[in-house]
């Protein structure tokens, strides 16, 4: 098809739901378009294995500038390029955030995105493999399962924080997010189940889908205030025009939207100006309100060998090969700790993945022995960052600026998760099994101790946010994802979220891209607000 209905840029956790619902209407033509390739790799279908993806050509390798409150370190921000995007390179980690996280996106101006708006496309994507309740749904493409073999260092973890005060919860996606308790992840069979697999392949046959993997958008195409299609450039230059009749939907992620936006003349005017990108749209927001998850490693030597040290040696490989269990299915992070760093918080603002190996330098850092982390994270942060880009060429990666730790209340609650790490590790019955406290290290004492080594140590969770933001006045869409000012574009992925929810994003993203659908499809009533888009 050299054009479509709607022409979807990006085939990740928002493109691959949006290409399935759309084409279940077989007079719905559409071309989805990604720029990576196919996901076959054993990186990406082996869960242990996904921070091997990093810094290769399944991973766009982003970073931001020197961050000014954190020692000027440039922090690493890896996104998913290849079938399933991001949901082909995460944790897997089942998190939908809080009712709360949804209610203050309405209060935002997101009319139509409260908790009870969204709360029936959770469960539409849902296949939940504990059964149907009054939380759960199954049936829906996104399997969602119990690790398979946690490791007896997790256990531990989870009842040293029961003896710290921290209660065990069986749901953290339930009535009850606060406590601790194992994760659920997307997997099926003790394997990665990405957006390619819960969305993409099942509608790969119909005749009425065209998948393009290579293919990189350059920009949108506008003809006067409407977005006709997108043009794709080659390595040699050769651009391409794909024509959209109806709408060009981009889900590009919370990095590559709002760049896609800006090369196409939709963003922040003097910004644009001064890259000679000729202005379509004056959009101050475009690549503002940039939010991630910030968090830092507690490292300790584990005396037990419990951990997940020698899991790519032959046996476990053997063992994930033959019947798909062992510690090969482990998605690193093995259970959570949701807590409030203090007192009147209305909602847990520190979230622990609990690793029973080394994790340290997003993985890169080796270690020759069994060990464990705990990982306090951020999830209400209120520093903001922003996107720009670097030049006019559609190859070159943008500026990112998080201002991570830019807030002191955010620096606080990450020196109180250190504190209660400490804690945790301190207790039974995971202290008796506490070698050599790595991270932060015996040197690191007083407050101020801790303060320096966040700032030096602290590293995103690679949940980028909020960069085309829906509802609000100066927001970039409209509530119904339209961007404000042009007809025929939409944005449909992680940056539509005005503020980043309390937990792990794919599931929200799968969310927003399921409710979207239904918007397209007009399914969903039009909420007052979005009259004057
Ligand atoms: C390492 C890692 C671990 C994570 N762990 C978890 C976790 O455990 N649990 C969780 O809930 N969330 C996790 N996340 C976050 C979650 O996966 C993302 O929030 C979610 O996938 C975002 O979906 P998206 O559709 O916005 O973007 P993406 O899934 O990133 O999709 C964007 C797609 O657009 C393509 N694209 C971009 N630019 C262009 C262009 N110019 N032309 C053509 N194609 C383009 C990309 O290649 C990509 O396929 C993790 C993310 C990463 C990277």
């Amino acid at each position: 098809m050299a054009s479509a209905d709607y022409v979807i840029v990006g085939a990740g956790s928002a493109g691959c739901v949006l290409a399935n619902r759309l084409t279940e209407d077989p007079a719905v033509r559409v071309v989805l378009v990604e720029a990576g390739g196919r996901d076959r790799h054993p990186n990406i279908k082996i869960p242990a294995a996904f921070a091997n993806q990093f810094h290769t050509k399944f991973d766009w390798d982003f970073a931001t500038e020197p961050e000014p409150h954190c020692h000027d370190r440039s922090l690493f921000i890896p996104r998913g390029k290849s079938l399933g995007g991001s949901s082909s390179m995460n944790a897997m980690l089942y998190v939908r955030g809080r009712p709360l996280d949804y209610d203050l996106w309405e209060r935002e101006g997101a009319a139509g995105w409260s908790w009870d708006d969204v709360r029936p496309y959770f469960l539409k994507a849902e296949h939940n493999e504990r059964g149907a309740s009054e939380h759960h749904a199954v049936g829906g493409p996104l399997n969602v399962a119990d690790e398979r073999s946690p490791r007896p260092l997790t256990r531990r973890f989870l009842e040293a924080a029961e003896r710290v005060g921290i209660p065990r919860v069986a749901d953290y996606n339930g009535p009850e997010q606060d406590g601790a308790s194992l994760v659920q992840v997307t997997q099926r069979n003790g394997r990665r189940w990405s957006a390619a697999d819960a969305y993409l392949r099942p509608a790969l046959s119909r005749p009425n889908l065209e998948v393009r993997t290579g293919a990189h958008v350059a920009r949108v195409e506008l003809d006067g205030d409407r977005a006709v299609g997108v043009v794709l450039r080659d390595r040699r230059g050769r651009e391409e025009l794909l024509r959209a009749d109806r709408e060009v939907l981009l889900s590009a992620g919370a990095i590559g939207s709002p760049q896609l936006l800006m090369l196409s003349g939709i963003g922040p005017a003097d910004h644009l100006q001064g890259l000679d990108i000729e202005v379509a749209v004056d959009s101050p927001g475009v690549g503002a309100n940039l939010q991630d998850h910030p968090y830092v490693v507690c490292v300790w030597e584990s005396t037990a060998p419990e951990s997940l040290y020698g899991a790519d040696k032959p046996r476990p490989t053997l063992e994930w090969l033959l019947r798909r269990s062992g510690p090969l299915t482990s998605t690193i992070a093995e259970a959570f700790a949701f807590v409030r760093s203090r007192p009147g918080l209305p909602a847990a603002d520190l979230q622990y993945h609990f690793a029973p190996a080394y994790f340290v330098d997003n993985g890169a850092e080796e270690y020759d022995g069994h060990a464990f982390t705990m990982g306090p994270t951020l999830i209400s942060p209120k520093s903001r960052g922003e996107i720009r880009l670097a030049s006019s060429d559609p190859t070159a990666k943008p500026r990112i600026r998080t201002n991570t730790l830019a807030e002191p209340e955010d620096l606080a609650a990450l020196v109180t998760g250190v504190e209660l790490a400490r804690e945790i590790a301190a207790t039974e019955p995971i202290a008796s099994v506490r070698g050599r406290e790595i991270y932060p290290g015996a040197d690191v004492r007083d407050d101020a101790d801790v303060e320096e080594f966040v700032r030096r140590r602290v590293d995103l969770l690679y949940h980028p946010s909020g960069t085309c933001r829906m509802g609000g006045e100066d927001a970039v869409l409209d509530p119904e994802l339209r961007v404000r000012g042009l007809e025929g574009l939409r944005v449909i992925d992680a940056s539509v979220f005005p503020v980043i929810p309390g937990g792990n994003t794919n599931a929200p993203t799968i969310m927003v891209a399921e409710r979207a659908a239904d918007l397209l499809k007009g399914r969903v009533p039009a909420p007052a607000a979005s009259a004057g888009a």
